[in-house]
């Protein structure tokens, strides 16, 4: 499983990912779902539900003891990704206990309010509108010997009867998709799945009515939390709290391989700490280190063959020109900035995802030539939903420089901002292809 660096720093599987091996050898139900490569790598198949559902059930059970069961046809919960929430909420109480807690939409595995009490002593309250999602959650809280039962409510709804209690926190993994096959692209044939409550918003109305529950309750909670599938519904959110003169917000963000997720928490009480969000310095601390590629030197002869003399300053224009020339053709906005004399060095904001169609494109047209059959276009693909990850105005944006280096030229890419340094990665590997074919070519 890739698992991403900014993981939360007490996520016990940060650097330390789940050993597929062992917990095949343990248990018998999750081999099932493991499948060992030619060179010997135990992995498992992540588009595979029953197979995610298998991790989390075994990986419950390893590391925490619990046992649960959940259908195919809800949502099926990671466990890594779960934990980096529960961290957060840890570092919004301040770790103290006993500590109260609401769930809302707790889910069939009611994975927060299991993770919260066993791991803190937590007590919840969590609440479920569908009814499958509902009898599972019970089932799974009475065997795991938990006293809260989910109630069928609202946020307000399910405080009517408790007045006077202060709850120290509530978290939310509101409904970004009905279901698990929907999550995934998936049309299910499930008669019984519920409606698509708000596919697709990221989650966007369901935490505006939790912000206008919370304008109602106020301090009967001290922490409101809710996650979100999209990095561009935090501004708007942020703006209603400002707008109704919330004292305390904050944010964050939490990785798990690919997978990128936001959660956003408003306080009424003026005396609680927030903590900090993610630095942008910090983070760009974090992955400095530019991807590079080198320009052999033949290949600058095959770009400056018309040029009869030239010198190293010269090859290096030759090149970002063609760079610029390519980036135009990805619809990759670049721009020069100055920098030292013996280097050029672009700034590049990525708008969307063009490298990839044209090496599906490529790809396809091997396909064909091969006459082999076509594989259905997965629009759930990793490289598909990076894209519509989520509405920000640009996918990333990078500084490539481009330097003498011995005989040869480097070209260095250095992340700034944006969604999925990935993207960077793929679009290194385009330019780095295209331009070997340079020299494969037939020369002119
Ligand atoms: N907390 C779980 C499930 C998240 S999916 C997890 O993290 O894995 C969101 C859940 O919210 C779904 O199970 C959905 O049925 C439930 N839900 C939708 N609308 C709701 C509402 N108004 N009140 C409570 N739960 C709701």
């Amino acid at each position: 499983m890739a698992l991403n660096k900014s993981m939360h720093p007490r996520n016990r599987y940060k650097d330390k990912p789940p050993d597929f091996a062992y917990l095949a050898s343990k248990y018998p139900e999750f081999q099932q779902h493991v499948h060992t490569s030619l060179t010997g790598r135990i992995g498992l198949n992540f588009r595979d539900p029953e197979a995610v559902r298998a991790l989390t059930c075994t990986l419950l059970k390893e590391d925490f003891g619990l046992t649960i069961e959940i259908p195919l046809e809800r949502l099926i919960p990671t466990v890594p990704l779960r934990l980096n929430y529960i961290h957060w909420v840890e570092d919004l109480v301040g770790r103290q206990t006993p500590c109260r807690g609401i769930d809302i939409g707790t889910g069939a595995s009611c994975i927060y309010p299991l993770l919260g009490a066993t791991m803190n002593g937590w007590y919840f309250l969590a609440t479920e509108v569908d009814n499958i999602c509902y009898n599972y959650a019970k089932k799974n809280v009475e065997q795991n010997n938990l006293v809260k039962v989910p109630q069928k409510t609202l946020l307000m709804d399910a405080l009517k009867e408790e007045s006077g209690i202060v709850y120290d926190f509530c978290m939310c993994n509101p409904p970004f998709f009905a279901n698990q096959m929907e999550a995934k692209g998936v049309n299910s044939r499930n008669a019984r799945r519920p409606p698509p409550s708000s596919v697709n918003t990221g989650g966007l109305e369901f935490v505006k009515r939790i912000i206008h529950d919370s304008l109602q309750l106020k301090k009967s909670l001290r922490w409101y939390s809710c996650m979100l599938g999209k990095k561009c519904s935090l501004t708007p959110l942020k703006e209603e709290l400002r707008k109704q003169g919330v004292p305390k917000v904050t944010h964050t963000e939490f990785c798990q391989g690919r997978t990128m997720r936001w959660a956003l928490a408003w306080s009424y009480y003026e005396d609680v700490t927030a903590p900090s969000p993610p630095s942008k310095k910090r983070k760009m601390e974090k992955v400095r280190k530019p991807i590079t590629f080198c320009v052999p030197s033949v290949i600058v002869k095959e770009l400056t063959a018309n040029i009869t003399s030239i010198d190293s300053t010269a090859s290096i224009h030759v090149i970002a020109s063609w760079l610029e020339k390519s980036l135009s053709d990805l619809r990759v906005l670049h721009k020069r900035v100055p920098c030292g004399k013996t280097e050029v060095s672009l700034f590049l904001t990525a708008i969307e995802n063009c490298w990839i169609h044209i090496r599906q494109k490529r790809r396809d047209r091997g396909r064909q030539l091969r006459e082999l059959p076509r594989a259905p276009i997965d629009e759930c693909s990793e490289e598909a939903s990076t894209e519509k990850l989520n509405g920000q105005h640009f996918l990333f944006k990078c500084l490539l420089t481009i330097k003498e280096e011995g005989n040869d030229f480097i070209v260095e890419m250095h992340w700034v901002e944006g969604q999925n340094r990935d993207l960077m990665n793929q679009l290194c590997t385009y330019l780095k292809n295209k331009l070997s074919r340079l020299c494969a070519k037939p020369s002119r």
